[in-house]
C-alpha cells in the first residue's frame, strides 16, 4: 500500500528524521533523511519512524508491545468505563478548537475521535505496529510508528501532547520530556497519566490471586514509571522546562467497595488534587505547561 493512502499530506509535510531532525524525502515505498542518510520504511501502509540508534531498553519495549496476538482493545474493555472517563477527561479538556494534538503511545488511536470532536487536529504515535495496524484497519490515517524518546517532528509544532492511560509507563522520561518540550509551542500543554506505585502493586496482587499465581509481585519494577513521590516528578518536569499546573488523582482504593463506611468516598467520580492527593490517588494525571522561556533542554548525558 502506498503511504499516502493511510497518511494525510499535512502530516507528511510535518515529519522530520527522528534521529537528526532533518527534513525527510519521500522515495517510493520509504522515506529517506538526506542529512544522516537514514532510511525509514513503510510497513503495511504505516510509516516506521523508529530510528536505528535506539538503545536496548527501547528495542525491548517495542518488541513487547509488538507481539502479534496482542489485543489492546480487549484489555482496555476490561477497564472500568468510569476509570477511563476519569483519566481521559483532564487530557481531552486540553484539546480545543484549532489545536494540533499529538498523542504519544496512541495504541489503536482510542482517543482520536474525542480529540477531533473537540475541534483539534490529531496525530498518533506508537511503537507497536500490531496496535497501529488495528487502528489503520478501522480507517484511521494520522498514525505513525515511533517512540517518545525520538519524536519525528520539528520544533514548536504542537499545541498539546497527551499520554493516555498508562502510555508513559515504559518510556524513558528523562528523554521523553525534553523531546516534548522541543516539539511543543511555547506555552503548550503536556498532559498524561501514570499509575501510583502502590496502586499497581495492589493490582498485581489481585491479578496474582485471580490467576492463582502466588508469587510476590515486585513493589517497584525498575523499567516502569509508576509514581512513588509526586514531588520528584514535578522537579523532573521543571528540569526540562515544564510547570506543573495541576495534579489530579483518581479516588480509588482497592477492596474499598467492601468497606461501606469509606465506599462512598473512593469512587471514580471527582479527584483528589495536588501532590498530597497524588500520594494516595490511584491514577495520577499531570497537566503541565511548557515555559515560554529559553526553550527545550537537552537530556543529561
Ligand atoms: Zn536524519
Amino acid at each position: 500500500m502506498h503511504n499516502t493512502e493511510v497518511t494525510s499530506l499535512t502530516l507528511l509535510e510535518a515529519l522530520r528524521c527522528p534521529a537528526c531532525k532533518g527534513a525527510l524525502e519521500h522515495a517510493a515505498e520509504r522515506f529517506r533523511c538526506p542529512c544522516c542518510e537514514a532510511d525509514y520504511p513503510i510497513v503495511g501502509g504505516i510509516l516506521d519512524l523508529i530510528p536505528g540508534c535506539v538503545d536496548e531498553q527501547i528495542t525491548a519495549m517495542t518488541a513487547a508491545w509488538d507481539s502479534p496476538g496482542l489485543d489492546y482493545d480487549a484489555s482496555i474493555a476490561q477497564t472500568a468505563p468510569e476509570r477511563l472517563r476519569a483519566i481521559d477527561a483532564p487530557l481531552l479538556a486540553q484539546c480545543a478548537d484549532g489545536h494540533k494534538v499529538l498523542e504519544i503511545g496512541c495504541g489503536t488511536a482510542r482517543l482520536k475521535q474525542p480529540v477531533e470532536q473537540a475541534g483539534s487536529q490529531y496525530i498518533g504515535l506508537d511503537p507497536s505496529l500490531t496496535l497501529l495496524r488495528q487502528g489503520v484497519a478501522r480507517g484511521e490515517r494520522e498514525l505513525i510508528r515511533g517512540v517518545g524518546e525520538y519524536l519525528p517532528f520539528p520544533d514548536g509544532c504542537f499545541d498539546v501532547i497527551i499520554g493516555g492511560y498508562c502510555s508513559f509507563r515504559y518510556i524513558q522520561l528523562d528523554r521523553l520530556y525534553p523531546e516534548c518540550a522541543r516539539v511543543l509551542k511555547p506555552g503548550g500543554v503536556l498532559a498524561f497519566t501514570l499509575w501510583n506505585n502502590w496502586a499497581f502493586f495492589c493490582y498485581s496482587v489481585a491479578q496474582s490471586v485471580r490467576q492463582r499465581r502466588f508469587h510476590a509481585p515486585r513493589f517497584k519494577a525498575g523499567h516502569c514509571n509508576d509514581v512513588v513521590w509526586p514531588t520528584r516528578e514535578i522537579k523532573r518536569l521543571a528540569r526540562f522546562g515544564f510547570t506543573v499546573e495541576s495534579i489530579l488523582s483518581t479516588k480509588r482504593v482497592p477492596f474499598a467497595s467492601r468497606l461501606p463506611l469509606i465506599r462512598s468516598l473512593v469512587d471514580w467520580e471527582g479527584y483528589w488534587s495536588g501532590a498530597l492527593g497524588a500520594l494516595i490517588g490511584y491514577d495520577i494525571i499531570f497537566v503541565c505547561r511548557r515555559q515560554a522561556g529559553p526553550g527545550s533542554r537537552l537530556p543529561p548525558k
